[in-house]
């Protein structure tokens, strides 16, 4: 009896402690645009996909708790150099214009830009829009490297833009617009859920995915790159990955 009032005690003790030690945990706010698998989009009422779970992984490391804000993807960068949130995460490609608010951690991906098309569409190539006298409509995700290549290339007349890019996606199906330029993870997300629509062979701009953290927090950008190198090491980053993307590509 007393070993079982001991045995209680201990678990009264301990349990409560622990539970109370993971809720007293720091917290570590990711800034993201939850609309973007599968690095990032709602299972339900949770944020799930790469990003989401690289970033729990990484605050793990820290001893931290993460927490997880969706914001437009255009808001990220402000939210990061101001403060209201400790990284962005949002299959974020590394531009020279963003290093100028925030740092980069290491790439942890590879993102391509390509063109979604609707399957009977005359587009067939990224020549097609460069073509003479061409003058089709081009849909992207507003503030993305999408949108900054598309305006640079084709001017701001031909470039539509939308807040996600399952909006973009819905002006193409829509006829709003001929094609739509985005990373191509999502791409083939959105043309698997939708009827009718292919990604074009040609890839249009290769990129590096980080994460970005203000200027002046050097001490969380070193900590953010050791626990990805451990992660990376520890095979973590591969299983998550492929978790998503599959074995099969
Ligand atoms: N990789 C693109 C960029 O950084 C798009 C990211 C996104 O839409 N979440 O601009």
């Amino acid at each position: 009896m007393k070993k079982l009032l001991a045995v209680i005690l201990a678990l009264c003790l301990t349990i409560p402690c622990f539970a109370a030690l993971a809720e007293d945990l720091p917290v570590l706010k990711m800034g993201t645009n939850a609309a973007f698998p599968p690095y990032e989009y709602y299972d339900g009422e949770t944020v799930i996909g790469i990003d989401a779970e690289i970033a729990a992984a990484i605050a793990e490391k820290l001893g931290m708790k993460l927490e997880i804000v969706d914001m437009e993807f255009g808001a990220i960068i402000n939210a990061v150099a101001t403060g209201k949130v400790d990284f962005g995460m949002a299959g974020m490609t590394v531009t020279d214009e963003r290093l100028q608010s925030v740092n980069f951690s290491d790439s942890y991906a590879t993102g391509v830009q390509v063109i979604i098309v609707k399957e009977d569409s005359p587009i067939a190539s990224l020549d097609d829009l460069h073509a003479e006298g061409a003058s089709y409509k081009i849909g992207v995700q507003e503030a993305t490297t999408g949108d900054i290549y598309c305006t640079d290339d084709f001017g701001e007349d031909a470039v539509f833009k939308y807040k996600t890019g399952p909006d973009a996606v819905l002006a193409l199906t829509s006829g709003k617009v001929d094609c739509v330029v985005i990373d191509n993870e999502p791409a083939k997300a959105f043309v698997a859920a939708n009827e009718g629509l292919k990604i074009l062979e040609t890839a249009y701009v290769e990129e590096e995915y980080a994460i970005a953290i203000a200027l002046e927090n050097t001490d969380l950008l070193d900590s953010i790159n050791d626990a990805l190198a451990a992660l990376d090491e520890e095979g973590v980053l591969d299983a998550i990955v492929s978790k998503y993307i599959g074995a099969a590509e």
